[in-house]
């Protein structure tokens, strides 16, 4: 049985790197028809972070990732953390530690000077005297003193960790009860039952910590898979200036889940040159062991590229759907499949693809001087009223073919090029020279509106 999780510190929004952890585990869990859990690492256990949750849970929502069970709250945990502790402390596997904090300081200071790493010197490990009155004192665990950790890393391989530059007896409990971040999340996957943890490779060096504390509880460890970050293009750590970081944002900007979701498995993970994935794909194929070692790099241009495909190959029904979140509703429109089939292919997120439709669906509210001047010559006038005039007696105007037929006779008949009467026409439908087939646009719009918009132009 596979168990994984997700484990977001609340932020009141989902990382984009997070979903990408997410979706790995999540895939690994469900490739194994195991379980993939939700857990809110709210330690500040002052109250439950709904709201942070509630986050997620949209997120995981808009892009058809689902959790099992309940989400679980770290700050609802708070009386099973004590009783590990207490479990440790009756152990002698852990200790109180009465030391103040200005000895502390006192003691990092003198280790500074002498270039030493600053840690904890164990001077309570052993200490059978009376307590100093007026301390509270913190709960640190007895770490090994020599020797090294290894963790089996799915992605890194075996990483060494000499106990010395790495380890002291860390602090499990604060001096007011709380329990501390390392000690609650190997409680926690170890209580959960979490087989394989796939997390950011920015938790690796708490890993040895965790396995500490896996081994004073007499917990089995799990199988780590720490996934190198993602990075910018200058190969720092992804920031709100290289891209979005809240993956709702993406839903805002018009990306298709579908496309996000390919963008993210692709980003530290590889198939041979494969790019293109669909959730079942990912199902089959994705396995954690087969993650890059080294950073991935955002690449804003692949999103797209990968958005446009699924865009493109995306049933209509399917486009209409997503395509009402940017306010754009054809569920009722007659000539939605012309309409649809003429935008897909030009656009590169849905946001563009709402822009271009309302640019058809909309008569242009003005022409700009330099358009006008580089498509509405001296002839445009004669060009499109002999056009009109065409198309007032033509009948059975319907599909695209159908006008291009009268553009064809006209154009014949003036002994024109296409062009002389495609930049005005477009110029009177789109009020731009580029965009979408003009055969298209009309029979979008149909014959009245063709021609109020073309007689709008002509008196303009
Ligand atoms: N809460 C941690 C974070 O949001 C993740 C911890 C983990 O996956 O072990 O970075």
């Amino acid at each position: 049985m596979v168990v994984t999780r997700f484990a977001p510190s609340p932020t009141g929004y989902l990382h984009i790197g997070g979903l990408r952890t997410a979706l790995l585990s999540y895939l690994w869990a469900r490739k194994n028809n195991g379980t993939f859990l939700l857990r809110i690492e709210d330690t500040d256990f002052s109250r439950n972070d709904e709201a942070a949750a509630l986050a997620i849970v949209e997120a995981f929502k808009w892009v058809g990732l689902e959790h099992d069970g309940n989400i679980e709250y770290q700050s609802s945990r708070l009386e099973i953390y004590k009783h590990h502790i207490k479990q440790l402390l009756d152990e002698g596997k852990a200790y109180k530690c009465y030391m103040s904090k200005e000895e502390l300081d006192a003691l990092r200071e003198e280790q500074t000077q002498r270039n030493e790493r600053p840690q904890y010197d164990g001077r309570y490990r052993d200490f059978t005297g009376v307590a100093p009155a007026g301390i509270e004192p913190v709960i640190r665990i007895k770490s090994p003193k020599v020797g090294s950790i290894t963790v089996h890393d799915g992605v890194k391989g075996d990483v060494v960790f000499n106990v010395h530059d790495i380890l002291d007896d860390f602090i499990i409990a604060r001096s007011d009860g709380t329990p501390t971040y390392n000690f609650v999340v190997a409680v926690d996957d170890a209580l959960m039952g979490v087989t394989d943890v796939i997390r950011g490779d920015d938790h690796l060096s708490n890993t040895p910590k965790q396995i500490v504390v896996y081994q004073a509880l007499g917990f089995a460890v799990p199988k780590f898979f720490h996934v190198p970050m993602i990075h910018n293009h200058d190969g720092k750590k992804l920031s709100k200036r290289d891209g979005a970081t809240d993956v709702m944002a993406y839903k805002t900007m018009g990306y298709a889940p579908e496309a996000l979701l390919n963008f993210l498995v692709r980003l530290g993970w590889s198939h041979g040159d494969q790019e293109i994935f669909s959730m079942a794909e990912m199902l089959e194929l994705f396995d954690p062991s087969d993650i890059n070692r080294s950073a991935s790099v955002y690449n804003v241009e692949k999103l797209d590229w990968l958005n446009s495909h699924y865009l493109k190959n995306m049933t209509n029904d399917k486009l209409c759907e997503l395509l009402e979140f940017h306010g754009v509703m054809l569920i009722s429109h007659d000539k939605r499949e012309i309409l649809l089939d003429a935008v897909k292919e030009r656009a590169k997120t849905l946001a563009e693809m709402a822009l271009l439709i309302s640019e058809i669906l909309v008569p242009p509210a003005a022409f700009e001087e330099a358009v006008l001047k580089k498509g509405y010559k001296e002839e445009s006038r004669e060009i499109l009223e002999k056009f009109s005039t065409a198309l007032s007696s033509a009948e059975e105007l319907h599909l695209p073919s159908d006008y291009h037929h009268v553009m064809e006779s006209v154009v014949a008949q003036m002994g024109i090029g296409f062009g002389k009467i495609g930049q005005p026409l477009r110029i009177a439908l789109l009020g731009k020279l580029s965009g979408p087939g003009l055969d298209s646009v009309m029979a979008i719009i149909g014959v009245e509106e063709t021609l109020a918009r073309i007689n709008t132009l002509i008196s303009y």
